[in-house]
């Protein structure tokens, strides 16, 4: 075993064919890892904490995890199981383990916690000095990245909602936010990866270098490679956010609205909605992240939903005092203007950048006090296309739904007009669709099996109502649920399996490929 051939430069190299295609036993195959020269290490007795996620539901042991120090700990690392031909032994890049069923996890194989592996982040200005890349590890924070860029008074243009997740976590699925409308997602706003194939090759890629390795990666469940270094393009940062919410009784206004939103040039930079059902007091709890001192802000506190069902729009609008500031509130004046939200219900609030992108880690801090956080997280993620919505609706907050108490429900259209059609990113097959978030966490006895029977039964009207809705973080359990998820792209999907991961070690977590190809 100890005969290897690893890649560590950047270009692209062929291993050669695995040696032997044997089964191997799992304990030889982790003493076999163990005498592989390493610039981090390999731990054999597994903290519990490597089989889980974020969704708490799907357990599934690992035998060993690394934790890499290099790139070429993860390519020599697979380059070895790959030229024992160790089928059986998977897998799985754990970045920060935000997962919902088991994704980044690897039972009775190996886990690569992408974390250890942080490398300085280079920020770099392109040309005229607006245009900028930062080029961070795989395993960055990209609460990290922000801060980083920030130093050099730039930020990356798209975002997830929550921060505490890494960039190959993001970039294998797709990264979607209110910036999403405008910028397409995070995977639409990479010029440049590095990549570690199933084989264990080293591959640097990008739209004109091995690009279907690079528009395989991106949004590509982690099936074709680690991606361990990535350059993000980047915009000139603002200092601060207007921050406005409001509500409307009617969903085809919320939507003409956002829908309108969406399509303008001027408008705003960020946008999303979310749904309140049966929720007396939740516009009081707005008040901790609003600020009280505007007198619009204490009409709308006073606003009673009475069990209604509310669709709440969030906008926001980046500007840098002080010479920004006229222009902002004219831009914002004018556009509330155009929009037909309840008038007594506008939340209005002034926040850092900072503050503004992080929203969700401030929830995070509270929920663990109170010990909400670790719950099981039976999410659901839809994209809807837009002519499917109002029977979405109907349907869904109508009838299978009768209040939001489990978690938020997100609800924003997208332009898929601007978006990326060349990455593996699976989506409806209109211009416009929605991405509907069912945010749920499964507290008290009942609860789980409670929310998992909703979200199955969501799933079978869309699939009944022929809604062509696909699945965002998809979860299937079997390969024909898989195939018919990709559709007509499933055949180019397997080709690149074949290529990069032909003896499918990569991603177990997905259950799309058992078996080598
Ligand atoms: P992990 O869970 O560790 O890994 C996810 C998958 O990617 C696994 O298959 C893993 O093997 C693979 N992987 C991990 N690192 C790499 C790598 N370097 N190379 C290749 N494959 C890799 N998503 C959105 O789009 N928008 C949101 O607004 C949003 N908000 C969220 C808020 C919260 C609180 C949570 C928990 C999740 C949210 N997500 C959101 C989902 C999130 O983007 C995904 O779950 C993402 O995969 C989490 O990143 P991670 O680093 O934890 O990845």
């Amino acid at each position: 075993f100890l005969s290897l051939h690893h890649a560590n430069t950047c270009s692209s190299i062929n291993n050669s064919a695995p040696s032997s295609s044997s089964i191997l036993p799992p304990s030889h195959i982790l003493s076999s890892l163990q005498t592989l020269p390493l610039h981090g290490f390999l731990h054999h007795s597994i903290p519990p904490l490597a089989s889980t996620d974020f969704g708490n539901i799907y357990h599934f042991p690992p035998l060993a995890i690394l934790h890499p120090h290099s790139l070429s700990d993860i390519s020599r690392v697979i380059t070895h199981l790959f030229q024992i031909s160790s089928a059986s032994f998977k897998i799985a890049a754990r970045g920060h383990a935000h997962s919902l069923q088991g994704q980044a996890q690897a039972h009775h194989g190996l886990v690569i916690n992408m974390e250890s592996l942080r490398e300085a982040m280079r920020v770099v200005r392109i040309d005229d000095q607006q245009v900028a890349y930062v080029e961070v590890s795989g395993g960055e924070l990209w609460i990290n990245v922000l801060h980083e860029t920030l130093k050099h008074g730039f930020a990356p243009k798209s975002w997830t909602d929550y921060l505490h997740l890494t960039v190959g976590g993001t970039l294998s699925n797709a990264g979607i936010s209110g910036q999403a409308f405008r910028h397409g997602p995070q995977i639409d706003n990479v010029f440049h990866l590095q990549v570690v194939t199933g084989k264990g090759e080293v591959v640097a890629c990008s739209k004109d270098q091995n690009a279907d390795l690079f528009y395989g990666v991106l949004g590509g469940l982690g099936q074709f490679g680690i991606i361990t270094k990535a350059r993000i393009s980047l915009e000139p940062a603002p200092k601060m956010v207007k921050w406005i919410r409001v509500l409307y009784s009617e969903f085809s206004v919320f939507a003409r609205d956002q829908e309108y939103l969406i399509s303008i040039e001027n408008t705003f930079d960020y946008i999303e909605g979310f749904v309140i059902m049966n929720r007396s007091g939740i516009l009081n709890s707005w008040r901790s992240s609003f600020n009280l001192k505007d007198p619009l802000q204490v009409q709308a506190t006073q606003f009673e939903s009475e069990g209604r069902t509310l669709y709440c729009l969030e906008m926001a609008k980046y500007f840098t005092p002080p010479h920004e500031i006229e222009a902002m509130n004219k831009s914002v004046e004018h556009l509330l203007s155009e929009l037909s939200y309840i008038p007594s219900t506008i939340f209005l609030s002034e926040v850092s950048y900072v503050e503004f992108l992080d929203r969700v880690h401030a929830s995070e801090l509270k929920l663990r006090a109170k010990g909400l956080w670790d719950v099981p997280h039976p999410w659901l993620n839809l994209l809807v296309p837009r002519t499917k919505i109002h029977h979405f609706n109907q349907e869904v907050f109508g009838k299978i739904l009768t209040d939001s108490n489990n978690g938020p429900i997100l609800i924003y259209p997208v332009n898929q007009t601007r978006w990326n059609s060349k990455t593996c990113l699976v989506t409806p097959e209109e211009d416009v669709f929605y991405l509907v978030a069912f945010l749920s966490s499964a507290v008290g006895e009942g609860s789980l099996e409670h929310i998992l029977n909703q979200n199955k039964r969501i799933l079978d009207f869309c699939e009944e109502a022929r809604l062509g809705v696909k699945q965002y973080l998809p979860h299937y359990n079997t390969q024909e649920e898989w195939q018919s998820h990709f559709g007509s792209r499933w055949e180019a999907f397997v080709q690149r399996k074949l290529a990069y991961d032909p003896l499918a070690l990569l991603a177990p977590g997905h259950r799309i490929f058992q078996n080598a190809i």
